[in-house]
């Protein structure tokens, strides 16, 4: 019998230009954030058709330098989805601030009416998440944040809240690069949006993050920028390049900053990405998700994940397959099957409130029906960019034999 091939669930895309670019920058004598870093951002701001971006190690230091820009601390409140990964939530507790966590939607994203509810007068921020690559319905958080009556109970307590007058919508896009909104691309479509570059995702740097901003009047977004990028270097006032330069050498630290900026290895690995993203990489994702969407199409307890519409299409990050009425016992069940056949499936995600931590806190699962519903349901599929066509058929057919095996037992 010959050994079965694991299928794996995610691995990155490596190959002879990702290494010759990565080689090419180690030999180059700048390592660190450098001109490879700045090329990076200059496209990102290009491609997601927002104002300014800047790189950093990774999604949740971005998430976090934005919630300090704005002043989010002690009694301030965050909304973000219960069904998301702990990053979301983890940050907004760093500042010392608390997360309302909210219910999500059938698409698996943030419910626009219980982020309406949760709204006080603490709320600082609106966090939604575009769960699998899907965009959230931006038009209707745009709407909300301005509704008058919202508006009204705002009470800023620093200079950039009071600058804004409103509830930021800071969007967490660590799955959605490349993502589409009624004509709009994933960057554009909230005040700031954090992409995630980490080893999983889409567009990998093995770790990294980017922030879009797109903040509207009075703010100066390369203001901005320039304010960020030093609290990524400690509140250095000049960063390691510019320190470079001949005779250049004295520096001053305009406030205790942190240590998250994406060096130059990083920042070469994500060129070579986004340079073939919309013709290579997006197109054989979007492939995958159309074959499994075909193979399982005929199968009555298959519910298939929205990827496209005519308002909104996904990065096709995560295939989110659910079943009809199972149990999240059954679930585990099947995911137990599929493992035992050399397929690694995953699930997107826990919800936070059955997380010890977020328990501990007082939250309660029972409060979120509808994201207990979907995680208690849902397998993540394996989608990347070497899963070839017979590849996807074994995955669909041990899914199917294990689904099947599973349900026959009841
Ligand atoms: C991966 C992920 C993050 C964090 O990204 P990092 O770059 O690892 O910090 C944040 N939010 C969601 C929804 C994620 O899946």
């Amino acid at each position: 019998m010959t050994a079965l091939q694991i299928i794996p669930f995610s691995p990155p895309r490596i190959d002879q230009k990702i290494i010759d670019a990565v080689t090419e920058t180690l030999k180059s004598g700048w390592i660190t954030t450098g001109p490879k870093t700045k090329v990076f951002e200059k496209m990102l701001t290009a491609y997601g058709g927002h104002q300014s971006t800047l790189c950093l190690n990774s999604a949740s230091a971005g998430l976090e330098l934005i919630l300090r820009w704005l002043g989010v601390g002690p009694g301030d409140e965050v909304i973000v989805p219960a069904y998301t990964y702990a990053a979301t939530a983890n940050v907004v507790i760093h500042c010392g601030a608390r997360p309302i966590f909210v219910d999500s939607g059938e698409d698996l994203n943030i419910d626009i009416r219980s982020v309406r509810k949760a709204i006080t007068t603490r709320t600082k921020v609106i966090m939604p998440v575009d769960i699998a690559g899907l965009p959230c319905d931006y038009d209707a958080l745009n709407a909300l944040i301005r509704e008058a009556e919202i508006l009204k109970i705002f009470s800023p307590s620093s200079e950039p809240q009071s600058q804004l007058g409103r509830i930021l919508l800071l969007s967490d896009a660590a799955h959605s690069l490349g993502g589409w909104y009624k004509g709009n691309r994933v960057g554009s479509l909230a005040d700031v949006t954090v992409y995630s570059f980490h080893a999983v995702k889409n567009l990998t740097t093995a770790e990294g993050g980017a922030v879009c901003l797109n903040l509207p009047l009075p703010f100066n977004n390369e203001d901005v920028y320039m304010h960020l990028n030093a609290k990524s270097l400690h509140g250095q006032n000049k960063d390691a390049l510019a320190k470079f330069q001949v005779g250049n050498w004295r520096y001053d630290i305009i406030e205790a900053g942190y240590k998250c900026n994406m060096t130059d290895i990083q920042a070469a690995m994500g060129i070579v990405e986004l340079e073939r993203y919309d013709d290579d990489m997006l197109p054989a994702r979007q492939q995958i998700f159309t074959h499994y969407t075909s193979l399982f199409e005929g199968k009555k307890w298959a519910q298939l994940p929205e990827y496209e519409s005519s308002d909104r299409r996904s990065s096709y990050h995560v295939f989110a397959l659910r079943i009809h009425n199972i149990t999240e016992m059954q679930r585990d069940d099947i995911i137990q099957a599929i493992f035992g056949s050399g397929v690694s499936v995953n699930v997107h995600f826990v919800p936070l409130p059955m997380m010890s931590f977020y328990k501990e806190q007082g939250w309660d699962m029972a409060q979120f029906p509808v994201a207990y519903d979907n995680y208690s349901r849902e397998i993540s599929l394996p989608v990347y960019y070497d899963l070839n066509a017979d590849l996807v058929e074994r995955v669909a057919r041990t899914v199917i034999n294990a689904v099947e095996e599973i349900l026959d037992r009841k």
